[in-house]
């Protein structure tokens, strides 16, 4: 039963009631697997937003965890590509996995620390953060990365949060402070979970 034919970019045929990918960023979160260290939907779709993904672009995906937000801009368009680093060993396995069930194993995944796994790395077009952000990290990246570069970082701690603070002060660019919160039951009713509030530093270097 063919339920969609696309008559000129591909012939699509979707079936029976398997899960269909959708295709805006910010998919749901089972779609990848993680040990719960991951950027949750509404915040990864904030974070594709500010990315902003353009046609053959390169990605570095700083603290790669599950690997959803380098898979994400993957998914965006074939021409993009990407780069994680993730320095623990079983986070850097879940990515591979989780790339490879989405059918973007073209992501590469360093195993390794930034900013000392970065160096040599074909350079990117834009850098998220949403790891192991420290005032080395982001000298390095300043040093480093050539003018025009964007970056995203994402704090969540008290000390990430200073340190985007006061780069934003002296780079620039915009800060974002998402604070999101769901309703979940609450004893015989329902209540507002929230989660923890994430400052978003957006800048192009
Ligand atoms: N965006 C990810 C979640 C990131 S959690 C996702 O959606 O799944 C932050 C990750 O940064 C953790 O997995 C942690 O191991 C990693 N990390 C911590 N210090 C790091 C460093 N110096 N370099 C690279 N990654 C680091």
């Amino acid at each position: 039963d063919v339920a969609f034919s696309h008559p000129v970019c591909c012939a699509v045929e979707v079936q029976g009631a398997g899960a269909v990918l959708p295709l805006a960023s910010g998919r749901a979160d089972a779609w990848f697997d993680s040990d719960g260290t991951m950027t949750k939907r509404p915040v990864r779709a904030l974070t594709l937003s500010a990315l902003a993904p353009r046609p053959f672009e390169h990605l570095w995906d700083i603290g790669g965890g599950s690997g959803s937000i380098a898979i994400e801009w993957l998914l965006s368009h074939p021409t993009l590509t990407a780069t994680t680093i993730e320095p623990r060993a079983d986070r850097a396995e879940r990515i591979t996995a989780n790339a490879a069930k989405l059918g973007v194993d073209r992501l590469k995944v360093i195993h390794g620390s930034a900013p000392e796994g970065l160096s040599g790395l074909t350079p990117p077009d834009v850098v998220f953060i949403g790891g192991g952000l420290s005032e080395g990290l982001l000298a390095w990246l300043e040093d480093t990365l050539p003018q025009g570069t964007r970056l995203v970082a994402n704090a969540v701690t008290l000390e990430s949060e200073a340190l985007v603070t006061l780069a934003h002060a002296r780079l620039g660019g915009d800060l974002l402070r998402i604070e999101l919160a769901a309703a979940q039951p609450l004893g015989p009713k329902r209540g507002w979970k929230a989660s923890y509030p994430i400052v978003q530093w957006s800048v192009t270097l």
